[in-house]
């Protein structure tokens, strides 16, 4: 039997995974706030960690893979009261959005995706235990985690709590007995979503919800928690200390694996830096799979440097991929090699590096080979369409050139980018770019604008 070795921040080091239970293997994804669309710093995540079930489902019979969506936060309120719409639509338009979205990125759907607004219950009754048990008290209407009463605290992100202090600014909140606490209810203004508790009308913090619904689908202690560099500090920090002092146990999961930033011009992509690209906005001019083929070409912990130049090479390396595997279908196992390096902690670089490999050689008549790399197409989630279906609504630069000379008119080219419109306005994407396509062959370059799409002869 193979072994996966992954990088475990509560250790600082890569670790052989062995599960709690090999015959579900339990893992936790911190999935979305769901006020706006996702960003490709939000994608990356989504992707690395989508690998990681594959992977994990060819060791293990099954794993039940949780992936959280936080439907309740001041930032879903505010979004709403600036759109002057309501919460609940705020938040149904944003999960659709956000489901499009991974389904595009070729994402397997999580077995369970629970909200946070399903779980009230199960987080008071948490809430309740830290209370009784010391770890939490109440103050003007807040209930707060008192970091001092958890020797542990600071386990994960290895600071301690004189730096967390010492480091934190002035203004505390008054009701705070020390800065570091943190808020697990806070009391709901009437116009504002709340739920009655023994604390009064309100509603919970953020990282109560991930521990009270860890805990309802996989456990006291599970196997992986997942999420990005971001949320180590304070959120995943704060998870461990209120599940490990709610059930009192000593762990809360056994593996905390966290995927580097995407840069952009080195900075970090962060709606604050206002340089985020949205998945939706990339898709009406890249596939989904190029979106997912780009953010695997680099290693899922180290930063990740994304530009559109990213996105142009990644469609040209797997329509590379995709003419190799023309005609095959899955049958047999993955590529040995291609599993050994996802194995070693998610390697997915030396993975399609190994895939180019074999791509060249199914291109100089290895059957073989092409036969391995359409096997191994599943575990990284790509080469999902057939070679023939990639190339006809992919988009492919090289294989579109076969310029067609065929007259049109002005009034048909704007009757079709007006139909190429109402398609993107659907998001259906396939049909866009069909007509983008269409117009192609007859050398008509369309150029979207803001507000307006332009075309000229090429
Ligand atoms: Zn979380």
């Amino acid at each position: 039997m193979n072994n996966i070795n992954l990088y475990n921040t509560l250790e600082r080091k890569l670790m052989v995974f062995n599960p709690i239970d090999s015959s579900n293997v339990r893992m936790y994804a911190c999935g979305p706030t769901v006020y706006d669309y996702i960003h490709i710093g939000n994608a990356r995540p989504l992707v690395v960690f989508d690998v990681l079930v594959r992977i994990l489902r060819t060791l293990y019979p099954k794993v039940t893979y949780v992936r959280n969506i936080t439907d309740i936060d001041d930032k879903i309120n505010n979004r709403a009261l600036e759109k002057s719409i309501s919460i609940s639509d705020l938040t149904k338009e944003t999960i659709k959005n956000f489901h499009i979205d991974c389904k595009s990125l070729g994402n397997l759907k999580p077995d369970v995706e629970p909200k946070a607004t399903d779980h009230i219950d199960e987080i008071i009754d948490m809430i309740k235990k830290l209370i009784s048990s010391g770890f939490a008290y109440i103050s003007s209407g807040h209930v707060l985690f008192s970091v001092v009463k958890y020797k542990k605290y600071g386990v994960l992100s290895g600071r301690s709590l004189d730096d967390m202090i010492s480091g934190s600014r002035v203004e505390v909140a008054g009701y705070k007995q020390n800065p570091g606490d943190f808020v697990l209810w806070k009391p709901s203004l009437e116009s504002l979503p709340g739920w009655d508790s023994p604390w009064g009308r309100g509603r919970p913090g953020w990282h109560i919800e991930c521990s009270a619904m860890s805990k309802k689908y996989l456990g006291n202690q599970f196997d992986i928690h997942a999420g990005g560099l971001d949320l180590i500090f304070p959120h995943h920090e704060n998870e461990i200390a209120q599940s490990c002092c709610a059930n009192n146990s000593d762990v809360m999961a056994n593996f905390w694996l966290h995927n580097g930033y995407v840069t952009s011009d080195g900075e970090k992509m962060s709606k604050s830096l206002g340089n985020f690209t949205t998945i939706n906005k990339l898709l009406l001019d890249f596939d989904g799979e190029s979106i997912r083929y780009a953010l695997l070409q680099g290693h899922y912990r180290a930063p990740l440097s994304f530009s559109g130049k990213t996105l142009t090479e990644a469609k040209k390396s797997l329509s590379r991929l995709y003419r190799s595997v023309d005609g095959f279908e899955i049958n047999g196992d993955p590529d040995q090699e291609i599993m050994e390096y996802l194995y070693q902690d998610l390697n997915t670089p030396k993975a399609l590096a190994r895939a180019h490999y074999l791509a060249e050689q199914a291109n100089k008549g290895s059957k073989e080979c092409g036969q391995q790399l359409k096997n191994s197409s599943k575990v990284l989630g790509i080469l999902s369409l057939s070679t023939n279906i990639w190339f006809k609504y992919g988009k492919d630069v090289e294989d579109n050139n076969q310029n067609l000379d065929v007259n049109i008119s002005d009034g048909e080219i704007n009757k079709l980018i007006l139909k190429r419109k109402k398609a993107k306005d659907n998001r259906d994407f396939h049909e866009a770019d069909l007509i983008r396509e269409k117009l192609l062959e007859l050398n008509i370059i369309l150029e979207d604008k803001p507000g307006i799409t332009t075309w000229r002869k090429s």
